[in-house]
This record gives structure tokens, C-alpha cells and sequence, in this order.
């Protein structure tokens, strides 16, 4: 752990020097959503105190800067994934608002009765419920890949499932529970082979490893800001050019038009289509400012310190007695997720919050897959690129206070 300077990446934090319940704040919840650099806080700040006003609208001085640090954020996030035109990246408020996006306009209008969607048990609601929606709607058939006991995924088992009929593949990069990462080209080109397009769900892979969409070759890529270490409110739904061309809107209004006569109307050119009504301005200048903090950073770098907490963790983890791991696939990204013989997991993270120590406890948005491990829920620490191996004793040390407490 040579140039990665993680105490400097602390201070960046504010929230990180706070303490909650008398203790320092141990934050090991950003699967759920990260904290903020003062680097963001500050481009938002300084957007609300002398650079705001609506976009794409006055032709006032305001409103062209407003325009151009809105656009600007959209080519930085052009570049962090390197998509191949700024117009293939698309403003939206989340990762579940990308991914309705696609199913309301892509599946709806290019699914016909009997196609078939092929998701994983490993799924977050929100790449599972939409799919429903439409399938219920239009008459599709929708299949689910089962992993291992290991959490692992195995693209032989997802190759079974493939019909003539197989349209529309949709998997998440990495999973929010097991820390599972799929092997997305593979994927892209399991789903082309059949002539059906991959939908990624990258809420939790653009936050620990580079993405490359060009190189995955997915036709859709979707995050959230708020994992990314930018705003809430603001995500971003990556797809290719010419998907993106032939798909209907879904919300109607002011910005995604061409020309409106009360007859009809015609749709404005990419992005704006889908960009109906003012956007979140700030939050996307905010995105905007976490991406240019991160890719200074590095994200392999942040990958790599991540990994070494990560193992870290998962040595110190085992040597608590009756504490089962959930999700060992080889490779695998920054989260822990664990339950106890001894106590539920929604004790479990209310006896260590008590220490100071944040985790999340419940089902993850992730039901099917609580099914599939048996159990209720699971307590979950997840990694960001300021955690340490101290965050991690803390966590080991208040998981034994656990066990005398109830065992
Ligand atoms: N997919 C995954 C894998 C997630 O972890 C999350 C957030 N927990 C989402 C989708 C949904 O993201 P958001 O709530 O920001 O729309």
C-alpha cells in the first residue's frame, strides 16, 4: 500500500472526524450510500452561491454557465466510463429510475408477447420490479439464474436459460449482498450471440473498479451519485447511441421536445429526449465534482485498497465464533455480509451502532436472494475508499461484545 494515502482521503471527509453516541464515527455503510468529500460539498455550495440559475433556457449570463457546468458534468461522466458520445449518457435521478427508464421505454416498445428477460436471484428490487411491470404488462416470460452456495455466478448456468426468444438480459455488476462480480463481457456477448441486448445494474461496480462501457460492450450501464460520493437525487443511465435513437420517451414535458403544436409534437435529439423538465442541476454539478475527486484518486487504486480492507476483514471476520460469511466467490468486491447463531442481525447492528460502528441489517432490497441463503436477513458492513484496517478491528471487536451479550 505504497502511494494510497488513506488518512489524507479522511480528511477530505468531514463526517469521518464526527462521532455518534459519544464514539468516532466507524462508517461501513456506503453499499447503501457513501459519504462526501468537502470537494463536493464545496462544488455545490459555490453552484447555489454564484453560479445557478435553470438551463438550457435563458440566454442570460447565469443560466449559459448553469448550462455549461451541466454539460460539463455529463462529459465528465462521458469520460469516466468512456462512452463514446456525451449524448449516450443520460441525467436521471438514480439507479432504479434508469433502469424503469429502459424497461418503460426500451422493453415496452420492443418486447413482444412471449420474449423473454433473464435477471439473477442476486438482484437488487429495482432490477427485478421493473421488469415485472413490464412483463405483466406486455405478456413476457421472465427467468432468473440461481447462484452457488458460494455466492458465485456461473455464465454456464445463465447460457441454459437462453432461448431464440431471449431478448433482454439485465445483471448487476457487482451484487450489493454477496459482493459477487460478474463477468459482464462474457455476459454482452452470451446476450448479442442470441441477439438480446445486457442491461447493467452498476450501482455497485462504477464505485469500486475503472468501467469501460466500450469494453464491456453492455447497450446499458445504470448508477447513482450518491454511491459515487456525489449528491443524491442524481444518477445516470449509460446507453448505446443507437438504442437510445429508436427508444420512445417516457415522461412528456418542457426540455425533451423539438416543436409542440396542441396537434402533436416532436421529440428533442439525445439527450435531452429523456431529460423531460428541469433536472437536478446542482446535484448533477455535484456528480460532476466526485468523479473529477475520484479519478484523480484512481479508481484501481481505490479498488486495490479496498480489496486489501477487504481480505483484512474477511481473515479477522472468521475468527469470530459463530459468524457466517454470505458470499465468497472468488474476486469479489467490498462488502461483508454476515449473520450470527447468537442474535438477529437487526441486534447485531443495534448493539455495535452503541460503539459507533454503522452497518446495515435487513434484506438489502435483495428478497429473493435472503430466500435463496434461508434466512430472514443478514447484517451487512460494506467498504468505501476511506475505510482501514482499524475500521475493521473496531467492527471484529464490537461483534464480540455481541456474542457475550448473547451468547
Ligand atoms: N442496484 C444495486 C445493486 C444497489 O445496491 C442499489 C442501491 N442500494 C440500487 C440498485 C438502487 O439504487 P438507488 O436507490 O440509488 O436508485
Amino acid at each position: 500500500e505504497s502511494a494510497y494515502d488513506v488518512e489524507a482521503i479522511r480528511r477530505d471527509f468531514p463526517i469521518l472526524a464526527t462521532e455518534v453516541r459519544g464514539k468516532p464515527l466507524v462508517f461501513l455503510d456506503s453499499a447503501a450510500s457513501a459519504q462526501k468529500p468537502r470537494q463536493v460539498i464545496e462544488a455545490v455550495t459555490r453552484m447555489y452561491e454564484a453560479e445557478y440559475a435553470n438551463v438550457h433556457r435563458g440566454l442570460h449570463y447565469l443560466s449559459e454557465l448553469a448550462t455549461a457546468r451541466y454539460e460539463g458534468a455529463r462529459e465528465k461522466v462521458q469520460n469516466f466510463i468512456n462512452a463514446k458520445h456525451s449524448h449516450e449518457v443520460i441525467f436521471t435521478r438514480g439507479t432504479t429510475d434508469a433502469l424503469n427508464l429502459v424497461a418503460q421505454s426500451y422493453a415496452r416498445a420492443f418486447l413482444e408477447p412471449g420474449d423473454e428477460i433473464i435477471i439473477t436471484t442476486m438482484e437488487h428490487h429495482s432490477n427485478i420490479v421493473p421488469w415485472q411491470m413490464v412483463r405483466d404488462e406486455k405478456g413476457l416470460v421472465l427467468k432468473a439464474v440461481d447462484v452457488d452456495d458460494e455466492g458465485a455466478f456461473n455464465i454456464a448456468d445463465m447460457e441454459a436459460l437462453v432461448t431464440e426468444k431471449t431478448k433482454l438480459i439485465a445483471v448487476p455488476h457487482v451484487s450489493n449482498v454477496l459482493g459477487t462480480v460478474l463477468p459482464v463481457k462474457e455476459i454482452a456477448a452470451l446476450a448479442h450471440k442470441t441477439g438480446a441486448i445486457l442491461v447493467v445494474d452498476g450501482a455497485q461496480g462504477v464505485t469500486h473498479m475503472p468501467v469501460d462501457v466500450q469494453d464491456l460492450d453492455c447497450d446499458f450501464y445504470a448508477f447513482s451519485g450518491h454511491k459515487l460520493y456525489g449528491p443524491t437525487g442524481i444518477g445516470i443511465l449509460y446507453g448505446k447511441e443507437e438504442l437510445l435513437e429508436k427508444m420512445p420517451p417516457v415522461q412528456g414535458g418542457g426540455d425533451m421536445i423539438n416543436t409542440v403544436t396542441i396537434e402533436k409534437s416532436t421529440w428533442a435529439d439525445l439527450p435531452h429526449k429523456f431529460e423531460a423538465g428541469t433536472p437536478p442541476i446542482v446535484q448533477a454539478v455535484g456528480l460532476g465534482a466526485a468523479i473529477d475527486y475520484v479519478a484523480a484518486i484512481g479508481m484501481a487504486a481505490i479498488g486495490e485498497h479496498e480489496g486489501d480492507v477487504l481480505n483484512y476483514a474477511t481473515q479477522r471476520l472468521a475468527s469470530v465464533e459463530g459468524l457466517r460469511l454470505i458470499g465468497t466467490a472468488p474476486g469479489k468486491a467490498s462488502v461483508l455480509s454476515f449473520v450470527m447463531d447468537c442474535a438477529h442481525p437487526h441486534d447485531i447492528s443495534t448493539i455495535i451502532d452503541q460503539a459507533g460502528v454503522a452497518v446495515r441489517a435487513g434484506h438489502h432490497c435483495a428478497q429473493p436472494l435472503m430466500d435463496r441463503f434461508d434466512v430472514p436477513a443478514m447484517a451487512r458492513a460494506s467498504l468505501g475508499m476511506y475505510n482501514t484496517r482499524q475500521d475493521i478491528d473496531a467492527l471484529a471487536d464490537s461483534l464480540e461484545k455481541v456474542r457475550e451479550i448473547f451468547a
